[in-house]
């Protein structure tokens, strides 16, 4: 059959997103790392207040009250914050702007997100893997000089749950010609953040997302940080009105409601460590993780358990990719979704 699409495009595979039953089924969802908890009461109560103007007109295309929430919760100027249809649009257009073919290369280690593969591809920038040594220490040589248009670190890490070492990053940073991008998407539930990066190299944009700590994954919002001359370029390619009014409105508010987001937050530290704790006690092995998941080796196949569970209603996430099919993701859940899954375990392990 003839084909319609460039040859980049014929050669790639889409991204495969994490299955998502319908909101209302009974299935617990602990496959694609969303907060068990409900968005900000505070962000709920805009949804009542919808004023029709907002959607007759077009949004605001820099979502600057976004912005000035930002600028208030981080303590960096509104002009450094460039916001997208989730940190997924962010990304998209940080490869639009600064990726291209071999010359321009995208570098990453893995395993981490897949996304930054796909982007690559549709770009099409070649691609640079470097993967992680087993205790995931940054290949930072490796790194350096591959010198890539582009370096994906994202940390915490999907889906090791490693945070990497604000030091490494900064000597990343120093030695790379192109772009350090850290993606923050965990930050939440970690404890550190490479934010600084950001006043002290032009280099680095850290990426931010409202799906993940603000329970606001259906909304689409995520933001990046750097300095304006990086930000000049993406805003170039981003689409004119890419957050959409609600999202601004939504999002501006739940942003503000920060201690809402650490009460959650810290509730899914403590049941993460909990579990943690109950799945060694079943035999798995469970590695440390800063973000709202964990990746665990089980005691027995890997690929037969997530089946097995996905059989009983309960979904985890299985790669089968090298290094990660004896392994599952399993999201942090509330405390009795932990206790179902811990459950079912119990009846399914020998
Ligand atoms: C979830 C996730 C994102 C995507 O976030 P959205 O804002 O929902 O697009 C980006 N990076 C990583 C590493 C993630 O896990």
């Amino acid at each position: 059959m003839r084909s319609f699409f460039r040859p980049a495009v014929d050669a790639m595979t889409g991204y495969v997103p994490g299955e998502q039953p319908k909101p209302g089924t009974k299935i617990i969802k602990l496959n694609t790392n969303e907060n068990p908890y409900p968005p900000s009461a505070k962000a709920m109560a805009i949804l009542h207040q919808i004023d029709g103007e907002w959607l007759r007109r077009y949004p605001d295309p820099y979502a600057r009250d976004f912005c000035s929430a930002v600028s208030q919760v981080l303590d960096v100027p509104t002009d450094w914050i460039i916001v997208g249809n989730g940190s997924d649009d962010v990304l998209n257009m940080l490869v639009r702007a600064c990726a291209e073919g071999r010359e321009r290369k995208i570098v990453y280690p893995t395993p981490t997100y897949v996304l930054y593969k796909t982007l690559a591809a549709m770009q099409p920038a070649e691609i640079l893997e470097v993967p992680y040594s087993d205790n995931f220490e940054l290949p930072i040589e490796a790194l350096v000089e591959a010198q890539g248009a582009i370096t994906f670190i994202a940390s915490p890490n999907s889906p090791s749950g490693h945070l990497v070492d604000t030091d490494q990053l900064r000597e990343l940073a120093s030695r790379l010609n192109g772009v350090l991008a850290v993606d923050e998407a965990y930050v939440d539930f970690a404890s550190g953040s490479a934010l600084a990066l950001v006043r002290e190299f032009e280099n680095v944009i850290v990426l931010r997302t409202m799906s993940k700590g603000y329970s606001l994954a259906g909304l689409r919002l995520g933001f990046g940080i750097a300095q304006p001359p990086l930000l000049a370029g993406m805003f170039k390619v981003k689409d004119s009105y890419n957050v959409d009014a609600l999202a601004i409105h939504v999002g501006t508010a739940s942003m503000l409601d920060q201690d809402y987001k650490k009460t959650c937050a810290e509730k899914v530290k403590a049941n993460r460590s909990q579990l943690a704790v109950d799945l060694k006690q079943l035999g798995f092995t469970v590695r440390e993780s800063h973000g709202n998941f964990v990746l665990v080796t089980p005691p027995t196949d890997a690929e037969t358990l997530y089946l097995a569970l996905k059989e009983r209603g309960i979904l985890v996430r299985y790669f089968s990719q090298p290094g990660l099919s004896d392994k599952l993701r399993i999201t942090v859940g509330t405390d009795e979704q932990n206790q179902m899954l811990l459950e079912a375990l119990v009846s399914l392990l020998p």
